[in-house]
């Protein structure tokens, strides 16, 4: 398989950690990040208690310290990718509290340059160029995807799970893409509908599921009618579905892999983000879908043979590319400022579950 190369990363869940630096402005705060090892090992230490008792050690597949590079992130996470080209399903996201860079590393900025670019524009390049290289002799019938919407989990009945092709996604139209650049062009107009919440941590925490999905060699893009999916608004998530078909050319078998890019919820605990009403429904149903995420990681983490899917409609659409002949990363993200160190815990703790 030219694609399995991923023999030093044992089992199909490994976790990636990354600390974003400080930000402009930030100069001279004070940080918790202790130590940040070559071998995935860091330190994190409690601002209240400097000192050997203050001190934990966690150990992740990959650690990144402030200075990673987005193309240094992705040079480890392609070959992962590339396994759907294998008739793998993988699965990544992002996970930690609302400014920890998860967009960053997802998506990368606001009109990001191409050095600048996150994870999802990456693959996608990169699945574009192979699937160009690769026209000869390796069929594509399809690359990609739907689009993005944005969905209500709550009110949307289409999340069947498990389906081959991706997420099932009704009334969708077609647009076709023959670039990374047609898709960012399509992204953007996604973006600019997108909900947008103000919470006490930070102000760009975008709060909306989109979806887009990649299909067809030539590619296209489906895009849903927003507006029939914003009912009851906004959300949490963004998803990103990339599925391939090929042919296997020496068996002929269809092989369909895909790869889901989750940029999840703001991981902060309700009481930190100052939220009532609809909003703090909102939290408690990021709370609870986080957490059954979390479940189903530690069951497959652990090899069980009950993994918690139903228990939200989160996991359920996740269902395919999670756990069987599915891959798994997680980024853990991290915001390095001493004041941050209590969530900075907790989403440690939440890594150390499932690592
Ligand atoms: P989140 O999606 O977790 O809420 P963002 O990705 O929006 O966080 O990051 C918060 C801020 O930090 C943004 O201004 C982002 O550009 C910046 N940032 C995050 N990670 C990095 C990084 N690795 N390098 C430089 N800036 C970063
Ligand atoms: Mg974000």
């Amino acid at each position: 398989k030219m694609y399995n190369e991923l023999q030093d990363l044992k089992g199909n869940i490994r976790v990636f950690c990354r600390i974003r630096p400080f930000l402009r402005g930030q100069t001279g705060r004070k940080t918790t990040i202790d130590y940040i090892g070559e071998d995935g090992e860091m330190a994190v230490m409690n601002p209240a208690k400097p000192g050997k008792d203050g001190r934990r050690v966690f150990r992740f597949n990959k650690v990144y310290g402030p200075d990673s590079t987005q193309a240094e992130v992705f040079a480890d996470t392609q070959q992962l990718i590339r396994c759907i080209l294998d008739g793998y399903n993988v699965c990544i996201f992002a996970y930690g509290q609302t400014g920890s860079g998860k967009t960053h590393t997802m998506m990368g900025p606001n009109g990001a340059s191409e050095e600048e670019w996150g994870v999802n524009y990456r693959a996608l390049s990169d699945l574009f160029k192979i699937s160009q290289d690769r026209k000869a002799t390796f069929i594509y019938e399809s690359i990609v995807l739907d689009s993005f919407v944005y969905l209500d989990f709550n009110t949307l009945g289409i999340m069947s799970t498990s389906q081959p092709s991706g997420l099932a996604v009704p009334d969708a139209t077609m647009q076709p893409v023959t670039s990374t650049a047609d898709v960012i062009d399509l992204m953007n107009t996604g973006l600019n509908n997108r909900a947008v919440s103000a919470t006490a941590m930070n102000e760009r925490s975008s709060r909306s599921h989109r979806f887009y999905c990649l299909f067809s060699y030539p590619i296209y893009l489906n895009i849903l009618d927003i507006s029939k999916y914003t009912v009851s608004n906004r959300i949490i998530y963004s998803v990103v579905s990339i599925n391939v078909r090929g042919k296997d050319v020496k068996t002929g078998a269809t092989m369909v892999g895909n790869l889901h890019l989750v940029d999840l919820a703001g991981s902060e605990r309700v009481d930190r983000s100052e939220v009532t009403g609809d909003r703090l429904k909102e939290a408690q149903h990021i709370n609870k879908s986080l957490s059954a995420l979390g479940d189903v990681i530690f069951a497959l983490a652990q090899k069980s043979s009950h993994v918690p899917y139903r228990n939200s409609k989160l996991t359920q659409l996740l269902q395919s590319s999670l756990g069987g002949h599915a891959k798994t990363l997680m980024f853990v993200q991290l915001n390095p400022d001493a004041n941050a160190y209590s969530e900075t815990m907790s989403t440690l703790k939440f890594a150390e579950r499932v690592s």
